[in-house]
C-alpha cells in the first residue's frame, strides 16, 4: 500500500508548486461542499511514473459542475460546463486547465419536468475506463489528501508495466481502445498484457473495427502519428492486422518502414530547425504511410478516415503536384548535373511543408534531398528589395510585367549576382528597357 506521504512527496518532486497548491484547494472546495473530490486517470498515471501530465483530471462524487464553479468563485478562473454530461472545464488565470467530471449525474429531460439522477460511485466511474493504469484515483479532502485509491489492480500494473483493459468487452464496447491500447504501450514503453492482445486480435477477427466511425479512426491514428515515436506504433498496428482498416491494401513493406524511418528523421531535423514551426508533423507520417496509393486509393482512404472536404483536397493536390515537381527536378538535375538556386527555388515555391518534408523522406536522391534542405534554410527566406512600388516609380504599366519582372530580380538574387538595392534597380532598368 502506497502511503500518503509519499504520494505527497511525489507531487512535490514531479509537479510544479502551483499545480500542488490547486490540488490543496481543490480539496478545500470539496471539503466546503461536503464533496469527495479525486484527482484521476492519465494525471496520476504519469505522477506515479515521473511524467509531466499538465492536464488535471478531477472526479467529484456529487454534482461536478457545481463544485467547478465554487471553485473558480474562490480561486479565479472561468467555468465552461456541459450539463448533459455533468462535465466542466476549469480555466485558471494562467491559462492552464482543469477537466472536472461528475459520478452523479443530474440533467432534466425537458424543461420544466423533474431532474433525472444518475447515481454512480468513483468505483463505478473509474470501472468505465479503458486500461487499469488510468483507473487510479487520489482522493484530495484535506483529511485524507494522498490517499491513493486503487479498485483495479493498477498500480501493481503500472510497476510490471502492462497495458490491461478492465473486462473482455472493453473494445467491442468501444473499439477505439485498440489503438489507444497501442498507444499507451508505445508512449510509456508498456507490454500490452497477453489476455488483452489476444482480445484485440478477437476484435480485429470479428470485425469490430469496421464499424468503427471514420472520424474516431481519424482521430486515433493522428494520435499515434503525432507520438514522439509514430514508427514504434505504426510498426504494432502493422503486426496486429490494423494497417488494413486504413487501406486494404496498406501494409509495412521494408520500402515503407524505411521510408518512415526517413520521416522521422527529416521532422526532428526540421523541428530543431524552426522550433516554434507550425506545421503538422502527422500529416508528414500519413502521406509517407498512403505513400504506395494511388490518387483514387488515397481518395477513398481520406473518405474511410472522413477527412474533412477541404483538407482531403488541399492534401490530394499537395500530394499530387509534390510528386510532379519533385519528378520534374529530379530530371532538370540528371540533365544539368546541377540546379541554380532560383531553379531550385521556383520548384519548391508553393508546396506545403508536409509535403516538402514527405518527398525529402522519400527521395533516395542525396542532390535532391539536398535541395530540398537547401530550400528551408536559406532560399525560402530570400526577399528582393526593390517592391512593385518601385516598379510604378519607374513608369511601368500595371500588369503580368510586374510579376515576371520581380521574379527575375529574386532569381539574380537567389542566384548571387545582385547584391544590393542599387544592383536590383539596375536590372529592373535594362529588364524595362527590354535589354
Ligand atoms: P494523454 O496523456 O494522451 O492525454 P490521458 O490518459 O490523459 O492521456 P485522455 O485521452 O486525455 O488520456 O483521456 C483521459 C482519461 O479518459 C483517460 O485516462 C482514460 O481513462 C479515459 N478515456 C479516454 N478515452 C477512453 C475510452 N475510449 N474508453 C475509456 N476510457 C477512456
Amino acid at each position: 500500500q502506497v502511503k500518503n506521504r509519499e504520494i505527497e512527496s511525489l507531487m512535490n518532486r514531479n509537479l510544479a508548486p502551483a499545480a500542488v497548491r490547486v490540488l490543496h484547494d481543490l480539496g478545500r472546495v470539496g471539503d466546503r461542499l461536503e464533496l469527495p473530490v479525486y484527482a484521476v486517470g492519465g494525471f496520476v498515471r504519469d505522477l506515479l511514473l515521473g511524467h509531466d501530465n499538465a492536464d488535471m483530471d478531477v472526479t467529484v462524487e456529487g454534482d461536478g459542475i457545481l463544485f467547478a464553479e465554487a471553485f473558480a468563485v474562490q480561486h479565479g478562473g472561468r467555468v465552461k460546463s456541459h450539463q448533459k454530461f455533468g462535465t466542466a472545464v476549469i480555466v485558471l488565470p494562467d491559462g492552464s486547465k482543469i477537466d472536472v467530471a461528475s459520478t452523479r449525474l443530474e440533467y432534466y429531460e425537458s424543461p420544466g419536468a423533474l431532474p433525472t439522477v444518475e447515481h454512480s460511485s468513483l468505483k463505478m466511474d473509474l470501472y468505465r475506463r479503458d486500461f487499469t493504469v488510468n483507473t487510479l484515483a487520489i482522493r484530495l479532502n484535506a483529511a485524507s489528501f494522498g490517499t491513493l485509491i486503487d479498485y483495479f489492480g493498477a498500480y501493481r500494473d503500472l510497476q510490471a508495466k502492462v497495458i490491461r483493459v478492465l473486462h473482455n468487452l472493453s473494445f467491442v464496447e468501444d473499439p477505439t481502445r485498440v489503438f489507444r491500447a497501442i498507444r499507451f504501450e508505445q508512449r510509456l514503453n508498456f507490454k500490452i498484457a497477453r489476455h488483452t492482445e489476444d482480445l484485440i486480435k478477437n476484435a480485429v477477427k470479428m470485425e469490430f473495427l469496421e464499424k468503427l466511425g471514420g472520424r474516431r479512426l481519424l482521430t486515433e491514428l493522428i494520435q499515434i502519428l503525432k507520438e514522439k515515436e509514430p514508427l514504434k506504433g505504426i510498426g504494432r498496428m502493422a503486426s496486429l492486422g490494423l494497417l488494413r482498416f486504413i487501406h486494404p491494401d496498406l501494409e509495412l513493406s521494408l520500402t515503407l518502414q524505411e521510408m518512415l524511418e526517413d520521416a522521422r528523421y527529416v521532422v526532428s531535423w526540421y523541428d530543431m530547425l524552426y522550433l516554434e514551426a507550425s506545421y503538422e508533423s502527422w500529416s508528414v507520417f500519413f502521406l509517407v504511410l498512403c505513400d504506395s496509393l494511388n490518387d483514387d486509393e488515397f481518395l477513398s482512404t481520406c473518405n474511410r478516415l472522413a477527412v474533412s472536404e477541404h483538407f482531403k483536397e488541399k492534401l490530394a493536390l499537395a500530394r499530387r503536384q509534390g510528386n510532379e515537381l519533385l519528378a520534374g527536378l529530379e530530371r532538370k538535375l540528371i540533365q544539368q548535373g546541377k540546379l541554380d538556386n532560383s531553379e531550385i527555388y521556383f520548384f519548391l515555391r508553393g508546396l506545403p511543408v508536409e509535403v516538402l518534408l514527405y518527398q525529402m523522406a522519400k527521395t533516395r536522391n542525396a542532390e535532391l534531398r539536398r535541395c530540398i534542405s537547401l530550400y528551408f534554410t536559406k532560399l525560402q527566406g530570400v526577399r528582393t528589395l526593390v517592391r512593385g512600388d518601385d516598379l510604378k516609380k519607374l513608369g511601368l504599366a500595371k500588369g503580368p510585367r510586374y510579376r515576371e519582372i520581380l521574379d527575375a530580380v529574386l532569381s539574380a538574387r537567389l542566384n548571387g549576382s545582385v547584391h544590393s538595392r542599387e544592383d536590383e534597380l539596375q536590372l529592373v532598368q535594362g529588364l524595362i528597357a527590354g535589354l
